[in-house]
């Protein structure tokens, strides 16, 4: 009987293993990797976050995710988060789309999108990524006097604005924006 329950255990375990396996290289086949240039900013940036004492970000985003340049099938059916990249929990997944490479003006930039992105590889939500990155964006040395013009910064505040209004809900502050003083 026990023998019996074993091998019950054993094949559904070993079913359960193949079949996110599978699943795993199917997102895999369906997308492409980063170009080598490509693959050199990514790496700049997470040296970036590295420098700037993001160090469990960084070891994450060295050591465990799979970058892809192209949309998998999963993440062409689902809705896009943003037009920087998008990461797919709990797969270790990283997809970057042109916008990271050409609208980001520079490593700095791309670090505050790829540190976003690594929120999520925690389990972290929308609401809790944007709001890790704004209450961190000093630390990062990307700010409103460093990048404030530039198109990405204005687009990141306007969506941290949606996705985590609690934020900005501080009317004594400059624009009423709590992380300011
Ligand atoms: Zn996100």
């Amino acid at each position: 009987m026990l023998t019996l329950l074993l091998q019950y255990l054993w094949n559904y375990t070993a079913l359960t293993v193949l079949s996110v396996a599978a699943f795993y290289l199917s997102l895999i086949a369906t997308s492409l990797p980063p170009t080598a240039e490509e693959r050199a900013a990514i790496d700049r940036a997470i040296g970036v976050l590295e420098q700037r004492g993001f160090v469990n970000e960084a070891r994450v985003l060295r050591s465990s995710v799979t970058f892809r340049a192209t949309d998998h099938w999963l993440n062409a059916i689902i809705e896009k988060e943003n037009a920087y990249a998008a990461a797919n929990f709990p797969f270790q997944l990283i997809t970057t789309y042109p916008d990271f490479f050409n609208k980001a003006v520079d490593d700095t930039e791309r670090a505050a999108v790829l540190l976003h992105e690594s929120r999520h590889l925690f389990g972290e939500d929308e609401n809790a990524a944007y709001s890790y990155v704004w209450q961190n964006r000093e630390r990062l040395g990307w700010t409103l006097r460093s990048h404030g013009t530039t198109a990405s910064y204005i687009t990141i505040e306007q969506q941290t604005r949606e996705m985590a209004p609690e934020l900005f809900n501080c009317p004594e502050r400059p624009w009423s924006d709590c992380t300011l003083r």
